[in-house]
């Protein structure tokens, strides 16, 4: 597979550490709000690559934080935690908020058929971790105390700025006009691993430590997080494009010192979903989620669909109108697949070159777009009889997760019951009451409840 590689900036041939093996890690949501589209985008783009690694072949373990603590309002070190500011705004605790809107943001993973990552941290969970790892860097001369926190210092290692590639004044938080300085570091781009003081008192959550009771900055959970679940290397880390500085840059500096060696081969970043008024953002006013488009009446999987039809490097424009459009194709797309007949063997020579030529698109750097033209060509070619057809769009569903024939299922199975049901309704008619009871008996076996009703006999799935 190819993959681009924010680190190097070139696509590379994607090599895990460990034959067959990837180590995956996402960065988690800030639970602190609802999760808005765009955030859902960028889980979209993680869960390609994560179905992508499996098609492949590759066993994958992903992990995924969840950021409960640290995540400061700015990028400076003096913003207020905006968990607390959720807990001022709703008048609960912080882990109320967490617990509300972590659940929240599963929904709608789950509603655009995102997988979960197999390990799953909330950031509050793994507070020794982070004091583990902030002793050792204070041990071993990366970092200092200052004014009762703990900061990384930047100087120490030898190219904090690889990730990026950009000069030093125009990233370096404390430089921006809208980010106050902090007085206690040594150097402007220094961070903090772990804060005692802050000018916010209200701060809810804290923790006994060296340093004195406090709580950990943002960066040092998922470089902690993922060390302690998912090892020393790392093949893969990620988030959107936001998180390369300053989050990703410093996660590489604390953690390369940590380890004393190169920790994560290949850096992942999805591009914004923006809507006509720029970068969607949780703190600007109403947020537009999954569930909010749901509730307007759309299929939460067209959205995944709008997605899936650009690139995950490229920014992408939400409107309505994109939507909409979205959600019809899907449309189209469906019943079109509804409407193979499930006819012929599966043909192994057709079989074999449309599952390459989908191999190819989606290993060139996740290019969803053509690998959805290499399903609409399949669909198209006449020399490809119907059950191998269906065979395949089952296959590239693995990766698509769009449910592209559910409605087959359903439509296909619907007919054999409808049937049944009728059948049942004959012998019932002629007093052949063992016959009907089979007939409820063998459907039931099958996971399929019939319910007699003043309208007639109809049905449900119970154990699909
Ligand atoms: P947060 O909950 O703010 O920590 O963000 C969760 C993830 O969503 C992060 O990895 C961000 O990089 C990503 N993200 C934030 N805003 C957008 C956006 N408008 N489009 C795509 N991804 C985003
Ligand atoms: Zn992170």
């Amino acid at each position: 597979m190819k993959l681009y590689n924010t680190l190097t900036r070139q696509i590379e041939e994607f090599k895990p550490v460990e034959e067959g093996k990837v180590k995956y890690y996402t960065c988690g949501p800030t639970v602190y709000h609802y999760a808005h589209i765009g955030n859902i985008r960028n889980y979209i783009g993680h869960d390609i690559l994560h179905r992508t690694l499996e098609y492949l072949g590759y066993q994958v373990t992903r992990a995924m934080n969840i950021t409960d603590v640290g995540h400061l309002a700015n990028d400076s070190d003096d913003g207020e935690d905006k968990m607390m500011i959720a807990s001022q705004r709703e008048h609960k605790s912080a882990m109320e908020i967490a617990d509300f809107y972590t659940k929240e943001f599963f929904k709608d993973f789950q509603k655009v058929n995102c997988k979960m990552p197999d390990l799953i941290k909330p950031a509050t969970g793994e507070i020794d971790m982070y004091i583990k790892m902030i002793t050792k860097l204070l041990e071993d001369g990366y970092a200092y105390q200052a004014g009762g926190n703990v900061y990384f210092d930047v100087t120490k290692v030898k190219d904090y700025y690889q990730l990026t590639n950009h000069v030093q004044d125009e990233l370096v938080v404390g430089a921006r006009e809208d980010v106050e300085a902090d007085e206690n570091k040594k150097n402007q781009a220094d961070f903090a691993l772990w804060f005692t003081t802050s000018k916010f008192e209200h701060q809810e959550l804290r923790w006994d430590s060296p340093w004195g009771k406090g709580y950990p900055g943002w960066h040092i959970e998922c470089s902690g997080i993922s060390i302690k679940y998912l090892g020393e290397h790392l093949d893969i880390h990620g988030g959107g494009v936001d998180n390369i500085f300053p989050h990703h840059t410093n996660e590489i500096a604390q953690s390369e010192s940590y380890l004393g060696h190169k920790w994560c081969n290949y850096w992942f970043h999805n591009e914004h979903l923006n809507d006509e008024s720029g970068k969607m953002s949780k703190s600007n006013g109403a947020i537009l989620t999954v569930s909010v488009l749901e509730e307007q009446g759309y299929n939460p999987l067209a959205f995944r669909f709008m997605v899936l039809n650009s690139h995950y490097r490229k920014q992408l424009l939400f409107t309505y109108d994109n939507l909409n459009q979205a959600e019809q194709t899907l449309k189209k797309l469906k019943s079109k697949i509804a409407s193979i007949k499930d006819e012929g063997d599966l043909d192994d020579g057709s079989f074999k070159e449309y599952n390459n030529r989908f191999i190819e698109a989606i290993s060139d750097d996740l290019n969803t777009a053509n690998a959805i033209s290499v399903l609409y060509e399949l669909l198209k070619d006449e020399q490809v009889n119907g059950h191998t057809k269906l065979d395949l769009v089952n296959k590239y569903d693995k990766v698509f997760a769009l449910n592209l024939i559910e409605e087959k299922k359903e439509s296909e199975n619907d007919a054999e019951i409808m049937a049944l049901i009728e059948k049942r309704a004959e012998a019932k008619k002629n007093k052949d009451f063992d016959l009907a009871d089979s007939i409820r008996n063998e459907l039931l076996a099958k996971g399929i409840e019939l319910l007699d009703t003043r309208e007639g006999t109809t049905y449900r799935i119970i154990n699909s």
